[in-house]
């Protein structure tokens, strides 16, 4: 099964994928994390990644494309978080899936308010280890073994200058994408304005 988590900055994709890898055996393909771990590894990618991402706009795809096909060809299935993001990141993945004859089973939509979003982006705390993400509002902070309190950190992104600049480039650039899948028949709506659990109960029924 190959699954594309579609949807806004803070919309909870990352939340859901930490579920759905486990519960469904799928390989986890964040681009945002890719790109952040090469930023920590002072990698080429990285350093030209870096001003772009801290801004809020896009990496370009041509770099993208090509450190996500790199890893797809080779993994079974497939979650994808933050890939594609733009028509032409999409229509790349299209031609790799042909010529490897695999298929995107389900595109998951995760619809939340604007206003939602933004309060969501400026309280989150995200682990430099693991990913994992937290609230400010959390009473706990649980990680996988090893992490600690001082992993923790707001992104540069999450903060207010840059939350408003990667709407904007969502409005424009990704979200064009909703038509796109929607046509092929593999767009399916979640209200991801829900607890955790309802929204992971909502994506079951359409996986099972
Ligand atoms: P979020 O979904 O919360 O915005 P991500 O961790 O998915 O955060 O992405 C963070 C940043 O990484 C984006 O704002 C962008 O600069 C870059 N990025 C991630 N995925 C892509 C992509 N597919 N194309 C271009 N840039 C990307
Ligand atoms: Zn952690």
């Amino acid at each position: 099964m190959n699954i594309i988590l579609l949807g806004p900055p803070g919309s909870g994709k990352g939340t859901q994928s930490q579920k759905l890898v486990e519960k469904y055996k799928l390989s986890h393909i964040s681009t945002g994390d890719i790109l952040r771990s090469q930023i920590a590894n002072k990698s080429d990618l990285g350093s030209k990644a870096k001003n772009y991402m801290e801004k809020g706009e896009l990496v370009p795809d041509n770099l993208i494309i090509e450190m996500v096909l790199k890893t797809t060809e080779s993994i079974e299935s497939i979650l994808l978080d933050g890939f594609p993001r733009t028509i032409n990141q999409a229509l790349s993945l299209e031609k790799e899936m042909n010529i490897l004859e695999k298929e995107i089973d389900h595109v998951l939509y995760f619809d939340v308010p604007f206003e939602d979003l933004i309060n969501r982006l400026s309280k989150r705390i995200s682990c430099k280890n693991c990913s994992k993400t937290f609230s400010k509002d959390d009473k706990e902070y649980f990680c996988i073994d090893g992490c600690s309190f001082q992993d923790l950190y707001q992104r540069e992104d999450d903060k207010p200058s840059a939350i408003s600049k990667r709407m904007d480039t969502y409005k424009e650039l990704t979200e064009p994408l909703l038509e796109f899948y929607k046509t092929k028949d593999l767009l399916k709506k979640i209200n991801a304005n829900a607890s955790i659990v309802e929204v992971s109960l909502e994506i079951d029924k359409i996986l099972q």
